[in-house]
C-alpha cells in the first residue's frame, strides 16, 4: 500500500489551500456574519473545475473521485474555509445524478451545475422523524395521469432559497404500508421555485456562510421525469449519497482541525508570560500533540474510505468511522487551541472560539456519532441493536 500522494493529488490538495489567497477565513466570516451565500468563491471553484471534480467529463465534469473530492475539501478547510455547499450539492446531488440519473436527467443538470450555474440542495429531515429517516412523512402520492401530488416538510436544509433545485426523498408509499421498511422511498429532482413551496429561515448559532431553511410542500406537482432512480426504490440511491457526504464531512475536520493546530501553534510559539513561549508548556503541548495525532489517524481513515468508494468496494464502516474519527479530533484540536489563546481566544479579532461551534456542529451533522457508534458497534463489531 502507498500512502503518498501522486502529483495531481497534491495539486488538488494545494488548489483548495490556495483559493484563501483570494477568500480567505476573513471573506468567509464575513459572508457567515452576513448571512450571505460566498456566491464568488464557489464561482471560482466552479470555473476552475472542482464543483464537477466527480461528474464524468461527457456531462461537463472532470471526471475525478472521491479521493480527489475529499482532497480539495481538506485543502480548502485548512485555511478554516470550508463550504458545505460543496459536500450537499456537488458532492452528493451531482454524484447521485451522475450515476442514477437517466440520460435526460445527466444532460439537463450536470453541466450547468458543473459550470456553477444552477446550485442543490437536499432535504431529508423532517421535524417529527428525526434521525429516524424510516419515519419520514413528506408523501408523494402518485395520482392516476402518472404524476405524483408532494405534500410535507423538511426541516434544516442547507442553501434551500439559494439553490434551484432539491434532491428531496419522499415517501411514495407510507411507512405503515411497507413490508420491509427501506421500500416505499422516492427521489425526486424538485424546482426550488415551483408552485406550492414555501420556505422559512432558521437562524442558527453556528457562524457559517449558508442558510438553513425550513420547507413546506402543499399540493406541489411533480412528473415521472423528476423521479431519480426508480419509483419506491429510492433507499438504494441514498446509500450512495450518505457515504460519500460522511467521508466529506472526515475531510473538512480534518482541514479545520490543522487550522486551528497552525493557528496555536503560530500563538504559542510566540506568546511569552513567564520566561520562554507558552508552547513549551506541555500543559498546552500535550493536548496539540494528541490532536494533531488524532486528525492525521483520521484524515488516514477518511483517505481509506475514499479510495474505497473509488474502486467501487463497500465503504460504509470505513465511511462511519471516518467521520466519527475526524469530528472528534477535531473538536479537541479547537478546543486545545482554544486554551493556548487564554482570553484572546474568545475574542473576534483572533477568531478561534468561532471556529468552536462548526467543529461540534460536525459531531451532529449530517448523522449524529451516537448514530455512527450505533452502526460501528452492530456492523462492524456484530453486536445486537437497542433501539
Ligand atoms: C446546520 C445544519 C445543517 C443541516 N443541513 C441539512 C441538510 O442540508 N439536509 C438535511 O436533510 N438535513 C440537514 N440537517 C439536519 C441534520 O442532519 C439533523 O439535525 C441530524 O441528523 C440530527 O437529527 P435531529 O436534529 O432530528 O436529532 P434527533 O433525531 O432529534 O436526535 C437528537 C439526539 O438524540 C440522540 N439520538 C437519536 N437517536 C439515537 C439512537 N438511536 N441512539 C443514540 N442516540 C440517539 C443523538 O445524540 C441526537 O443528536 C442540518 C442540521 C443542521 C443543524
Amino acid at each position: 500500500m502507498d500512502f503518498a500522494l501522486l502529483d495531481e493529488q497534491k495539486m488538488i490538495y494545494q488548489y483548495g489551500q490556495n483559493i484563501a489567497k483570494d477568500f480567505d477565513r476573513k471573506y468567509w466570516m464575513d459572508c457567515a456574519d452576513a448571512s450571505r451565500f460566498p456566491e464568488e468563491m464557489y464561482q471560482r471553484v466552479a470555473d476552475d473545475g472542482f464543483v464537477g471534480l466527480m461528474v464524468p467529463e461527457a456531462y461537463g465534469g472532470s471526471g475525478l473521485g472521491m479521493f480527489e473530492m475529499g482532497l480539495f475539501n481538506e485543502g480548502l478547510s485548512e485555511q478554516g474555509t470550508p463550504l458545505l455547499s460543496l459536500v450537499i450539492g456537488a458532492t452528493m446531488c451531482l454524484g447521485a445524478i451522475s450515476k442514477h440519473g437517466t440520460e435526460e436527467q445527466k444532460q439537463q443538470y450536470l453541466p450547468p451545475s458543473c459550470r456553477g450555474e444552477t446550485r442543490f440542495c437536499f432535504g431529508i429531515t423532517e421535524a417529527d422523524a428525526g434521525t429516524n429517516t424510516i419515519r419520514i412523512n413528506t408523501i408523494a402520492a402518485p395520482q392516476p395521469n402518472g404524476r405524483f401530488k408532494l405534500n410535507g416538510s423538511k426541516t434544516y436544509i442547507t442553501d434551500a432559497k439559494e439553490s434551484d433545485y432539491m434532491l428531496l426523498v419522499t415517501r411514495t408509499t407510507p411507512h405503515t404500508e411497507v413490508k420491509r421498511k427501506t421500500e416505499g422511498f422516492t427521489l425526486f429532482i424538485v424546482d426550488t421555485k415551483a408552485k406550492g413551496i414555501e420556505m422559512q429561515p432558521i437562524d442558527i448559532s453556528v457562524p457559517i456562510p449558508e442558510m438553513q431553511y425550513q420547507i413546506f410542500f402543499d399540493d406541489v406537482d411533480l412528473g415521472p421525469e423528476q423521479v431519480l432512480g426508480e419509483v419506491d426504490k429510492g433507499f438504494e440511491v441514498l446509500f450512495d449519497s450518505l457515504n460519500p457526504e460522511r467521508i466529506l464531512v472526515g475531510s473538512i475536520c480534518v482541514g479545520l482541525g490543522r487550522y486551528a493546530l497552525a493557528r496555536a501553534v503560530e500563538y504559542a510559539s510566540e506568546r511569552s508570560v513567564f520566561k520562554g513561549p507558552i508552547g513549551a508548556y506541555q500543559a498546552l503541548q500535550h493536548p496539540l500533540a494528541r490532536a494533531k495525532t488524532e486528525i492525521e489517524a483520521a484524515s488516514l481513515l477518511t483517505h481509506k474510505a475514499a479510495s474505497l468508494f473509488d474502486q467501487g468496494e463497500p465503504c460504509g464502516d470505513e465511511a462511519n468511522m471516518a467521520k466519527f474519527a475526524a469530528s472528534e479530533a477535531c473538536v479537541n484540536a479547537v478546543d486545545a487551541a482554544l486554551q493556548c489563546f487564554g482570553g484572546n481566544g474568545y475574542t473576534k479579532e483572533y477568531g478561534i472560539f468561532d471556529l468552536y461551534p462548526v467543529a461540534r456542529l460536525m459531531k451532529t451533522i449530517p448523522f449524529n456519532n451516537e448514530m455512527v457508534l450505533n452502526y460501528i458497534g452492530e456492523r462492524v463489531l456484530g453486536l445486537p441493536r437497542s433501539y
